[in-house]
């Protein structure tokens, strides 16, 4: 522990300006002020440890998906981002662990263009608020709008945020090998250990730091009719558009876009589960009418993010999946934050 105050923390890790002509009062002051030309965006999300997040995650990872996800939340709505604050609790001052999780935000924020304009600093349980501000298209793609016989597409791959996460808490909870162990770690490139653990390395990192779909996202405003961004896990989330569109969906089991890794490192019934119901994809769930389908695909390869038909919306009000021909009704049971 060192002896920073709030007011040191703040000004050693959290008031990096960037070049941002609408920040007219940036960190240090009772407000920001920012000049906004038109609508804005604005989301809001709480990591809270051991909710949101494992105990052991390091730093950076947490730096960065206490950005991501609302960066994912104004993909949804085709936004784009532009001002962040940043409400902090900590257990206590350790300077790596600020030096680190500053590093993660901030780098995500550098891409995205996003200039961090306040917040809030104070001891208590470990738990990061950013709030988030864009630049909001007149006509954003919203849950409400899908309509039955549009086509449900879904960006990147599922379930694998999910699967590791699982391998996260299981390698966290493995005892640290010793020397006494006898063991010796795998040499690099071995030949037994390592596609495995490649695997598992690419599904952990899409857990610790999610790649929000922000192109994506921009480029389909005025193409897609709903969207949402899928947190909580496919099935609650494409519920919530059902639900908010007052309508079904059919999804194609078999279409669901799963990774190489997740395949390799689960059977094909548990891989679908995690993608239905697993969670933290932070990928984009959107409803497309059949004539832009083309459209859609088009402004996805000019995203650089590949998407994939999963179903359709249906009249019915039921969420069903079908595979080998057999249909069954999908729970819209996800992530629960509660
Ligand atoms: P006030 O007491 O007026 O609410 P604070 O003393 O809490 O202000 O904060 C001082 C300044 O530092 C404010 O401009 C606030 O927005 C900013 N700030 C506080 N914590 C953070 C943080 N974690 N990240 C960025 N800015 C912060
Ligand atoms: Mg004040």
């Amino acid at each position: 522990m060192s002896e920073l105050g709030e007011f040191e923390i703040i000004e050693r890790f959290f008031s990096r300006s960037r070049r941002d002509r609408d920040v007219l009062v940036g960190v240090g002051d009772d407000a920001a002020i920012v000049e906004a030309a038109g609508p804005l965006a604005i989301a809001v999300d709480m990591l809270v440890e051991g909710t949101h997040f494992p105990h052991a995650l390091p730093a950076a990872a947490i730096g960065h998906r206490a950005l991501a996800v609302n960066l994912s939340d104004l993909a949804a709505v085709a936004a784009k981002p532009r001002w962040a604050t940043l409400a902090i609790s900590l257990p206590g001052v350790d300077e790596d662990w600020l030096e680190g999780f500053a590093a993660g935000f901030y780098s995500l924020a550098e891409r995205f263009g996003v200039s961090l304009v306040g917040g809030d600093t104070t001891r208590g349980p470990l738990t990061v608020t950013v709030q988030l501000i864009g630049e909001a298209p007149r006509a954003a793609p919203l849950r409400s709008g899908g309509r039955p016989g549009d086509l449900v597409f879904v960006s990147g791959t599922l379930g694998d945020a999910a699967a590791g996460l699982e391998c996260f808490v299981a390698a966290a909870s493995r005892p640290a090998p010793t020397a006494s162990d006898g063991r010796e770690a795998p040499a690099e490139g071995g030949p037994e250990t390592e596609p495995a653990a490649v695997d598992e390395a690419h599904l952990i990192a899409r857990f610790a730091y999610p790649e929000p779909r922000v192109a994506l996202g921009a480029a389909l405003a005025g193409i897609a009719r709903a969207a949402i961004d899928v947190s909580d896990g496919l099935a609650a989330d494409l519920g919530h558009i059902c639900e908010r569109s007052g309508c079904g969906a059919r999804v194609d089991l078999a279409a669901l876009p799963l990774s190489r890794a997740l395949r390799a490192s689960h059977a094909a019934a548990a891989a679908r589960e995690l993608a239905l119901h697993g969670g933290d994809d932070y990928e984009l769930c959107f409803c497309v009418a059949p004539a832009d389908r083309e459209r859609a695909l088009a402004a996805a390869a000019a995203a650089g993010t590949p998407i994939t038909v999963i179903g359709a919306l249906t009249a019915e009000r039921a969420i069903v999946g079908t595979v080998d021909g057999e249909a069954r009704a999908l729970e819209p049971r996800g992530f629960r934050h509660f």
